[in-house]
């Protein structure tokens, strides 16, 4: 079974449709990238299938049971962005346990489910300190942490590195690989840099107005590019 199925979503914002039509399964464990220049609704799908965005035609299902209209508390989903909103007046420990806090779990719980989710992360040295001590790659780590402690079904990110200065970006570039190959859940990964989806995909899906141009491997999309949009957008020759 798919951990996440779009059949014929589509968005409009009132006479405005952004979204015409997206038919996808992503599978557990798959790391899926959305890719399309600025504009084409790679967020407004992404926040979709959160539930931050109403979905106005379609149906979601994530792990086979109808999502269209669950609220996103229900989703068993998490979102990481590039703002990352860590509580100042928290420590890292505190920021991660937070959401099973205020879910009542028990203190032991929250303790045990901080901590495996700091080793991952390597953030173990750094649990009692405040956001304000933390340099940007750190911040970013522990909001990808508030969000492994809640045990998603898949991952989204959107655009999480953006922010981030160069080398930072290659470096956290890699620690969400590696937090992938060590997860193995479901990641959906907005990206509009070409060099992340190559790296990170295990497939591409290319986005044009609202409508997927093509999905495919890096490779096929490199080799095989469907028009001379999803070359322009991945760098290849045709
Ligand atoms: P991307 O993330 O690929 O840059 P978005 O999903 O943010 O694109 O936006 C897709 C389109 O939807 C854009 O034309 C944008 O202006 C429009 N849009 C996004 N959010 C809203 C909204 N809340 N109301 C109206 N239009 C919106
Ligand atoms: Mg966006």
């Amino acid at each position: 079974m798919s951990a996440i199925t779009l059949e014929g979503v589509e968005k409009w914002f009132g006479e405005a449709q952004v979204i015409k039509g997206i038919d996808l399964e992503v599978e557990p464990g798959e790391f899926v990238v959305f890719v399309g220049p600025s504009g084409c609704g790679k967020s407004t799908l992404l926040r979709m299938i959160g539930g931050l965005e109403e979905i106005s035609r379609g149906r979601l299902l994530i792990d086979g049971r109808d999502a269209t209209a669950e609220p996103p508390s229900k989703r068993g989903l998490t979102m990481v962005f590039q703002s990352y909103a860590l509580y100042p007046h928290m420590t890292v420990a505190e920021n991660m346990g937070f959401s099973l806090k205020t879910a009542g779990a028990p203190r032991d719980e929250i303790g045990r489910k901080v901590a495996a989710a700091a080793e991952v992360l390597k953030l173990e040295p750094l649990l009692e300190r405040q956001p304000k001590d933390l340099s940007g790659g750190q911040r970013q780590r522990v909001a990808i942490g508030r969000s492994i402690v809640r045990d998603p079904t898949a991952f989204l990110f959107d655009e999480p590195l953006s922010n981030l200065d160069a080398a930072l970006r290659v470096e956290m570039r890699y620690e969400i690989a590696k937090l992938h190959q060590r997860l193995q859940k479901a990641m959906i990964y907005v990206t509009h840099d070409q060099v992340e989806a190559m790296t990170l995909a295990d497939r591409i899906v290319v986005l044009d107005a609202g409508r997927i141009a093509q999905v495919g491997t890096p490779r096929e999309l490199y080799e095989r590019p469907a028009d001379r949009f999803v070359a322009q957008f991945i760098g290849s020759p045709k």
